[in-house]
This record gives structure tokens, sequence and C-alpha cells, in this order.
């Protein structure tokens, strides 16, 4: 039965007992039949009623929360009372874990407050500079890449002498089974020719490239300012043993509600917070929601406005404001006890290029008055206990599955540990993904994450990659048009819960009455 439903049901219970809900009242069991049964209350008040020696005919709000208050699980209350309280009948009392214990949140990186291009030429050089730099670095820490040498260098050797260079891919083109490279570093350029007779993991490794991504070439010497390619070197993420919390509190990874839009699966995400307050599914599942200290959002919290073609007839609220304020309402209902975290995506109001700031207050009012929360940037890195979260809404993933090899908007886990290969999160320009020419570039992946966790693409899937978990969070948004037209199937209305202790990652179902 769905929330409307189950309202309704409270509603015409109580004019069948003969009585009204003055507005306030009514606006009250509207709010609280997210996480109560409002039959059961209007039972309860009625019940109430019924002892009294005058009756009203309008039930107003005061009535209802009096109500509400005797009807609190005995732990909640402020003394024990005389009867087991009849909303509870015949079920465990939830006792959230969760709850007793404090939390353990430090943001450790977030580019909201250090924004400042104008988007000048000068500034697109500095920001490529930057980037070349940064992951020129991380790739000189290997053993195998130590030795790179300066492109003009690698171009002043002996023919026949083995070379190696760190360079940004700037073009690539195949032709009669052979590739052709440009790579570039600050100073030169050269051409990189990966013959027909590499061995097939080679000529792989070269077909994967990706434009302007940063990585090692180890090479011969040819004739003619020509690099003979032997092989590529990644700057990939080391082997890790993750860092975990030393107790067991567990973060929800959810991404993508799309509030707004028509198809954005309202019953199914009112279950999910129900679930949270230990009021839905079974035991275990009620026993896991206990656990849950952190919900995480990775962007994508509504539908937007003018966000693709023909959006309008696929919108339920045209205007974005009201959307937050679909929000807002529910992520008031997530417990308090909780620690919430929210970036933006694409269909966000925040600008759109990388790195995104936090949302701005001023379309997202509701939202910022709904709850407490860690309102952040895209992207940006957290530590939970000591657990390492790389926060990224994932537009990228778009470009990475429509360039590499094997990838494909199903396989949102295989772009990701692409990303995560490349060191970068967007590692090709110009393409779907704006990325504003900061002095930094905030897209390096500097701190390799305990938990990689992106969306954006609508498909649940998890991975490990050398210690680092990844997490694609799905969505909670039916298959829309467009996505019809593209083939893509999402997997919406489950959410992966990670045990920070353990790392050991559960899936629930919201789907599934
Ligand atoms: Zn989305
Ligand atoms: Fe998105």
């Amino acid at each position: 039965m769905s929330e409307g439903e189950r309202l309704q049901r409270a509603v015409s219970f109580t004019i069948a007992a003969g009585y009204q809900l003055n507005k306030e009242a009514f606006e009250f069991l509207n709010k609280i039949s997210k996480t109560e049964d409002p039959l059961s209350l209007m039972e309860e008040a009625i019940r109430k009623i019924e002892g009294l020696p005058e009756k009203p005919l309008f039930i107003n709000r005061s009535f209802l929360e009096e109500t509400v208050k005797e009807t609190l699980p005995e732990e909640e209350k402020p003394s024990p009372p005389v009867s087991p309280p009849p909303i509870l009948e015949g079920r465990k009392v939830f006792r959230a874990y969760a709850k007793d214990v404090d939390a353990d949140l430090k943001v450790i990186d977030d580019p909201t407050d250090k924004i400042c291009t104008t988007g000048s030429v000068e500034e697109y050089l500095e920001y490529f500079q930057d980037r070349f730099k940064r992951i020129k670095k991380i790739l000189r820490r290997r053993i195998d890449a130590k030795n790179a040498m300066p492109i003009s260098e690698a171009l002043k050797s002996t023919v026949n002498s083995k070379v190696k260079i760190i360079g940004m891919v700037t073009e690539k083109r195949e032709s009669k089974g052979r590739i052709f490279l440009r790579f570039e570093d600050l100073e030169a350029s050269v051409t990189v020719l990966v013959p027909q007779n590499v061995s097939k993991e080679v000529m792989a490794k070269a077909r994967s490239l990706l434009l302007d991504q940063v990585v090692c070439v180890s090479a011969i010497k040819g004739r003619n300012d020509l690099l003979i390619a032997k092989d590529f070197i990644w700057p990939d993420v080391p082997q890790k043993t993750p860092h975990k919390a030393p107790i067991p509190v567990y973060a929800a990874l959810i991404s993508d509600l799309h509030v707004g839009s028509k198809m954005f699966m309202e019953k199914e995400f009112n279950r999910f917070v129900l679930w949270l307050n230990g009021k839905f599914g079974n035991e275990n599942m009620r026993n896991i929601a206990g656990h849950v200290k952190y919900v995480v959002i990775a962007g994508d919290l509504v539908d937007g406005i003018g966000i693709y073609p023909g959006q309008m007839k696929e919108l339920m609220i045209k205007d974005i404001y009201e959307q937050y304020r679909e929000v807002a309402k529910l992520i008031e209902q997530i417990p308090d006890y909780t620690e919430l975290i929210i970036i933006p995506g694409n269909h966000d109001a925040a600008r759109k290029a990388l790195p995104q700031p936090a949302i701005p207050r001023k379309y997202a009012e509701p939202l910022y008055e709904a709850r407490r929360m860690y309102s952040l940037g895209n992207p940006c890195t957290v530590s939970l206990h000591e657990v390492e979260l790389l926060l990224y809404h994932g537009r990228s993933l778009d470009d990475i599955a429509a360039v590499a090899p094997n990838v494909s908007f199903q396989t949102p886990d295989k772009a990701m540990k692409l990303l995560l290969q490349s060191r970068h999160l967007a590692p090709i320009y110009g393409e779907r993904t704006p990325i504003a020419p900061e002095n930094r570039d905030f897209t390096v992946i500097e701190r390799v994450p305990d938990i990689f966790h992106a969306g954006h693409v609508h498909v649940l899937k998890c991975d490990t990659y050398r210690g680092t978990l990844i997490v694609n969070s799905g969505a909670w948004q039916g298959q829309t048009e467009y996505q019809k037209k593209m083939g893509l199937v999402p997997t919406p209305g489950i959410v992966p819960i990670v045990n920070l202790q353990t790392m050991q990652v559960a899936t629930i179902n919201f789907t599934a009455s």
C-alpha cells in the first residue's frame, strides 16, 4: 500500500467513526505517515476520544501529537508506561545501535570554497599543466616509471636506444593494424608508433588509451623523431589494505533520486526512509537499518529543469525550488542520529562544470532548512571512522562508456576502475563532461580511496579493485524515454549498504513489497 493510500484509509476510518480532522491535524497526519502507520494512530486517537465525557467533532493537531507521544516505544519515553504501546503490539521495539555511537566524519577535500576560475585561455593552459604535473608526480612514485625522461631528451637519444617518457595523449588513430599516438609534455611532443607485432596485451593497452590521459611510455627510439612503443604504464592505484572502522557502523550509499521527474520512485524511496527508521522489512533488515550511521547521496537529487530536450514532458514538478522542497520533505524523515552527506550531480542547480561547488542555498533553501547535513562539492573526499570515501557524481562515466573497449553503460564498475587506473575522474577533455579551468585540477585522484562511490549511470554495481571498494549506487528513477532509446536498463530502488568495519556490502531491494 502506498503512503497516499494508507493516509486515505486513515481519513476514511476517522470519518466513518463520526469525526473530522481539521487542517492542521490533517497536515500533521500527512507528515507523520511517512514514518508511522496513520491508521493505527487514528484508531488510537478515536479510542481515546470515545473515553472522553465530551466528544469533539473536530480532531486538532495537539490531540494527535499527544496521542503519538503516548504510543512511543518504551525507551524513548521519559517515564515508563503503564501498559505496552498498542502501535507496536506484536513487534519488537526498534533500537538503533547507530543512535548510541558518535559520528566520526572529517571533510578531507571539498572544492566548494576553492573555486576561482574566470575561464580565460591562460587558465586553460594552467589547468592542463597542473593536471600533467600532478599525474606525472603520481607516475614517478612507481619503480617502473621513475627513470622517465622529458620528451625532448628522448628525441635526442640515439636510434635503437631504450627510452621512457611521461606524456599526455593528444592524438590517437589506428590504421592497418598499427596505432599512432601523439604524446605531449610541458616542452615537447612526439609520435609513438604501436607496431603490428607487439604482444596482444600491449596492443590492448594502446587501444584502451584515452585522449588527455597521462601515462608513461616505454619505447625504442626510432628514426625521424619517432618512438616505437614497447609498453604503456598507467599511474594506477597500489594494492592496499583498506582502513576499517573500529565499530560496526554502516553507510547507505545512494544517488540519482531525480525528484520532480514523473519516473521518480516515491513509494520505493519512502520504503527506504521507513526502513532507516526501523519501520520496514524483516528482523534482519531492521537490524541492518539500526547500524546505519551515514547516508550518502552522490548527486542528482532533483531532475532539474532544461537538462535535456523534451524534459518538460517528463516532469511532474516543473519548478526547481519546488523540486528541492520535495527532496526536503523526504530527507527530513531520515533519522536525526545519522549524518547525511550530499553532493550535486549534473541535474542539480549548481554550476555544471567540474569541480561543482555544493548546491547553492538560493535554489535549495528548503533542503538546508530540512535537517543538519554536510552539503559538499563534486568531487569531494571525506573520512568516516578513518575510512576514506571518494565521492563523485560520475558524469564522465558516459564518456568512458562511449569509447573504452569492453565498457558499457551497464558496467559502470569497469569505467570506475579505469578512472582509478588513470588516477583521474574525467580523463577525456571536451566531451560530455564540462571541466572548469581551475588552477588546480580537482579531478586528479591524489589520495587512494578506501571506497569510491559514484552514481549517474543508474545501474547498481559493486566491485573491489586492488583493495578499493567501487560502488555505483543506482537510482530512484524508472526508465526514461532517453534511456529506452539508448537501450539502458536501470536498476532503481536497490541500496548498497557498506559495513565500514568489514567493508562488506549488503544490498536491499525496496522495489519488492
Ligand atoms: Zn542521474
Ligand atoms: Fe547524473
